[in-house]
């Protein structure tokens, strides 16, 4: 607002010092978790190896951290609660290679402006510790105390003298939400730390020091942890290590994502993008991947100062990141069948389990398939199928269909054992990169219907197909109105022939409206391609022959990422003669 134009001019002051503190409190210490989170920081740049947390009523009446770190030395007390004062940098140079997590030396104060806080602290060699009160920025002078050398910090009563800021705070329980996030995030970034929390005096978590794998399995849980997959690149100044969640252990929400720089986390559009690109293909939808990805690279190509919570982080070269980042992460999800989990076992471990060759015709349920079934399987089909299943492992790894369950399952046999097979899920996978494939080279090949498909449509569909007519198209796609309610499908994509025409359509006007024509092309592209290979893959119950179970099983060998079908879901399974052997009991 434009100030009053005769206004008396105010003079300029310097803000007192407490004062200043509280305005820098606004953005460092938000709320309960936010204190935490820079006492944790100091614990951790103190180098200590065990640090003990106790909240009393979500953080709200109390957050107190002990650690075993360096302490701090008694001559240095009473600078520890002055604004600007830090142990950690004394130079732009400093600031410009920080390694530790703290720089600003503003947290203790401005905790000290809003709260009551006592710090003890014992440096090491020191005869006894020390202890130092302040209360709403003013401190007392430092009284002896006692203490294991390492440091504790008290703080009470957040915000006792700022009411206005009390109520923002809310229930305990969403404060302490708040704060085992944090914890969450501390343990994550230094396995070799322990780490108690306790919340009204009962523990709430305990780790003890422990490899990084075990230690994300702390945090994220078994069942993230028995699918993970390492990251692990290093090249050019970065590397990248952790762990990416497989599809399955996907969320409804981003609340297990975990990125570090250094040890730092941090909330990063870049990594965050990369990781979502890398996941793209494998999960779609509104599931959220989980992963703790670690970063490290030359701290003179990264600045941590850009907010004063340093959650945000600026990359020099931010390209560069997000390409390495994204290609480990891709690597790390991209396990083609060829590349099975589980890799083909020696002819040896076949000992009591003789091949016998079967007959095609084994196949349950068998039916020929129509003509119009696809190019992918008539061309893939088998020279000889009557051999059935072969051991040449190297050159099948998904080995050989002896039959077909219930219209679902295949079930094939390779030299580890039993490989079960999603046939929809597996399907859906191999013409969804298929599409992908040929729209990325503009060479979707279309299959003119001899008789157009007509189907009733609602104007939407109707106005969709007549506005998108050039978007459907490019798509493979001809759908005409040939009435102010009905539709008729002229062509469609080759690789989706056997689709139900009409249903196809419906799906795929319906995507085009919902992402917009331009986006299904560009960003929205995968979804697009999904709902097609959806409506495109083989149904469940459609009998397929032995020669196509096995020309699926080779495709799915050759298609990258054919674990997962476009859900995330997984499309298939080994089961080793071990594994078999356990659920029968039988000992070898
Ligand atoms: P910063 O961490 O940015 O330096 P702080 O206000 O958080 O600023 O802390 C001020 C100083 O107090 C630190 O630089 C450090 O020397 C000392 N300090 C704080 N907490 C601890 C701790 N737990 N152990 C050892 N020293 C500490
Ligand atoms: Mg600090």
């Amino acid at each position: 607002m434009a100030r009053e134009r005769f206004a008396p001019m105010p003079h300029i002051r310097p803000l007192p010092d407490v004062l200043v503190s509280q305005i820098a409190a606004g953005e460092v210490v938000e709320r309960p978790a936010s204190v935490l989170k820079e006492l944790l920081e100091n614990s951790l740049d103190a180098g200590a190896g065990d640090v003990s947390v106790a909240l009393v009523e979500g953080g709200i009446k109390r957050v107190r951290v002990t650690d075993d770190g360096c302490g701090i030395d008694a001559s240095d007390l009473p600078l520890a609660f002055a604004r600007h004062a830090t142990s950690k940098i004394a130079s732009l140079q400093d600031l410009e290679a920080v390694r530790s997590l703290g720089f600003r030396g503003e947290a203790l104060a401005s905790i000290a402006s809003v709260a009551r806080v006592t710090l003890t602290s014992r440096s090491d060699g020191a005869a006894s510790a020390f202890a130092l009160s302040a209360e709403g920025g003013a401190s007392q002078p430092a009284r002896p105390a006692a203490h294991a050398r390492g440091t504790t910090v008290e703080v009470d009563d957040m915000y006792f003298n700022t009411p206005a800021r009390r109520k923002f705070l809310r229930s305990d329980a969403t404060e302490l939400a708040h704060c085992q996030d944090v914890f969450r995030r501390a343990a994550l970034s230094r396995p070799e730390v322990a780490f108690t929390l306790r919340h009204n005096e009962r523990v709430v978590a305990r780790m003890t020091p422990a490899e990084l794998s075990a230690r994300v399995g702390a945090v994220l849980g078994g069942e993230f942890a028995a699918s993970m997959r390492p990251l692990a690149e290093t090249g050019g100044g970065l590397s990248v290590l952790g762990y990416a969640g497989s599809p399955d252990a996907a969320r409804g929400s981003r609340d297990a994502q975990f990125t570090f720089v250094n040890g730092r986390f941090v909330r990063d559009k870049v990594l965050a993008h990369a990781l979502r690109d890398a996941y793209r293909d494998v999960l779609h939808g509104d599931r959220h991947p989980a992963y703790a990805v670690f970063i490290e690279i030359d701290p003179r190509a990264v600045d941590v100062n850009v907010h004063p919570a340093k959650t945000e982080v600026r990359f020099r070269d931010s390209r560069a990141v997000h390409q390495f980042v994204f290609h480990a992460a891709v690597k790390a999800l991209a396990a083609t069948a060829a590349a099975a989990p589980t890799p083909a076992a020696a002819p040896v471990a076949l000992s009591g389990y003789a091949v016998r060759p079967r007959p095609a015709q084994a196949a349950l349920g068998l039916a020929q398939a129509p003509a119009a079934y696809g190019a992918m399987l008539a061309a893939a089909r088998e020279p000889s199928p009557a051999e059935g299943p072969r051991q040449d492992d190297a050159a099948a790894p998904l080995g050989y269909a002896l039959a077909q369950l219930h219209g679902v399952y295949i079930l094939a046999q390779n030299g580890e054992g039993l490989v079960l097979v999603d046939m929809h899920a597996a399907h859906e996978r191999i013409v969804y990169e298929k599409l992908k494939a040929s729209l990325d080279t503009s060479q979707v090949s279309t299959q003119k219907l001899l008789v157009p498909v007509t189907f009733a449509a609602d104007a939407l569909d109707v106005a969709t197909a007549e506005e998108h007519a050039e978007t459907l198209h490019k798509l493979g796609f001809d759908i005409a109105p040939i009435s102010p309610t009905a539709l008729a499908v002229r062509a469609l994509p080759s690789l989706l022939a056997p689709a139900n025409a009409a249903e196809l359509a419906r799906a795929v006007l319906r995507d085009i409206r919902e992402y917009g024509a331009s986006r299904v092309l560009t960003e929205r592209q995968n979804e697009l391609l999904a709902t097609m290979a959806c409506h495109g893959a083989v149904r469940a119950n459609r009998a397929l022959t032995v020669p196509e179970m096995n020309a699926l099983l080779r495709e799915m060998e050759a298609t990258e990422r054919s674990g997962q079908c476009n859900h995330g879901r997984p499309t298939w399974y080994q089961m080793s003669l071990a594994d078999l052997d356990k659920l029968f009991l039988r000992g070898r």
